[in-house]
């Protein structure tokens, strides 16, 4: 069986090339196609595979096996003729930023730290690695930062094929024990590590790094990141967003923190106003009420613990208090209360009377129902006023 000329592997920037069908055979992912030679990367070593096109037929989806490289399509080609092929080289210069990023990001990690990387996945949106130890937030923007100084100082990425004997004394980063011909991919000051991926030229091409969360679990850390063109235009969406936060609050966009700090504060202090003011005022209710069997309180605007608190202090005066707020015209939500009442008991009358949701205990019931302040009203002096 010959084995596939692996094109990507002598120049990763190939974005075309000829090639002869050797076989062309139906698989349950559809037509499998093997070539004398491609520039269509397999999927391996954490990295996607490749996409595009042989001729003008799309190429879904690109594995390695026994030596051999399969394009998935759904068309067929004829064995034996050549054929043109191109690859999706955005997608594909996007997947080597990625993955060219990731091998700074977790040398530094090992440079640093001493933490293996024991797991790397590629996503569409996001890159996730984990590490064998734990990181801190500041630990984490050292490298971070670390990791853009290494992408500034633009070093070459180095691919080669170390001897037995130069790999015996070469220290080296690699997932697994490897064997036959080792593939060393290296990064001056920041990585060198067994690889059979894509990578960029000179480092200076994934251009940024941007972290985006940092999960400590079971003494290991996972870090999600983006590098490249991702992390550019993440940067720019959250730009977008500050400028428009930074407009709202006529404040520059790097004081936008002191700006919903002050924010906050103000809205704290307007909470505790109205809470005093509710207080008032329901004391004032309080005092106003007489000794009745049935209280009933229509309200707006107060939060329903305040409205709660205050039919609580109502069955000093009320055999029941109901204490209604309005939600929309037709919508309340309720409280209704007892020391003396069995208001359980009568919560299911009340829900179905006026199509509403809600339950409670023998002193308290709450929830909400669908139906005006006369429809409420009458309901309640039915149920509750003898
Ligand atoms: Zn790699």
């Amino acid at each position: 069986m010959e084995e596939t000329r692996e094109l990507f592997n002598e120049d990763a920037y190939l974005k075309e090339f000829d090639a002869r069908v050797l076989s062309c055979e139906t698989d349950k992912k559809g037509y499998a196609l093997i070539l004398d030679q491609t520039a269509f990367y397999p999927e391996g070593g954490g990295q996607p595979y490749d996409q595009g096109r042989l001729n003008d037929v799309f190429v879904k989806e690109v594995h390695r096996k026994d030596g051999q490289i399969i394009h998935y399509t759904d068309t067929p080609l004829e064995t034996g003729s050549i054929v043109h092929g191109v690859i999706d080289f955005e997608r594909r210069f996007d997947l080597m930023q990625q993955h060219s990023g990731e091998h700074v990001f977790s040398g530094l990690v090992h440079k640093y730290f001493g933490y293996d990387n024991i797991g790397f996945h590629l996503g569409e949106e996001e890159v996730v690695l984990d590490f064998s130890g734990p990181l801190d937030p500041k630990q984490v923007k050292f490298l971070e930062e670390k990791t853009n100084e290494a992408f500034q100082k633009n070093t070459a990425v180095k691919v080669f094929y170390p001897s037995r004997e130069e790999l015996d004394v070469l220290d080296y980063r690699s997932k697994k024990e490897l064997s036959g011909k080792i593939r060393i991919v290296s990064i001056e000051d920041c990585d060198t590590c067994a690889c059979c991926g894509t990578h960029v030229r000179q480092i200076g091409e994934v251009a940024l790094a941007k972290v985006l969360s940092l999960n400590n679990k079971r003494g290991n850390a996972r870090i999600a990141v983006l590098f490249g063109k991702r992390a550019v235009n993440y940067v720019m969406k959250v730009m977008e967003e500050a400028d428009q936060i930074s407009v709202a609050l006529s404040k520059n966009p790097t004081q936008i923190y002191d700006g919903v700090k002050h924010l906050q504060e103000e809205y704290f202090n307007k909470c505790q106003q109205l809470n005093l003011l509710y207080t008032n005022y329901f004391e004032k209710k309080y005092e106003e009420a007489e000794n009745c069997d049935l209280y009933v309180t229509f309200e707006e605007g107060c939060s329903m613990d305040t409205l709660r608190h205050f039919a609580d202090r109502m069955s000093d005066k009320a055999k029941v208090t109901a204490g209604l707020l309005k939600k929309s015209e037709n919508e309340y939500q309720y409280v209704i209360l007892s020391k003396s009442v069995n208001v359980r008991e009568k919560a299911k009358a009340f829900n179905e009377a006026l199509g509403g949701k809600g339950g409670g205990d023998v002193t308290m019931v709450q929830g909400f129902v669908h139906a005006g302040k006369e429809a409420i009203e009458e309901t309640l002096r039915t149920l509750f006023q003898s």
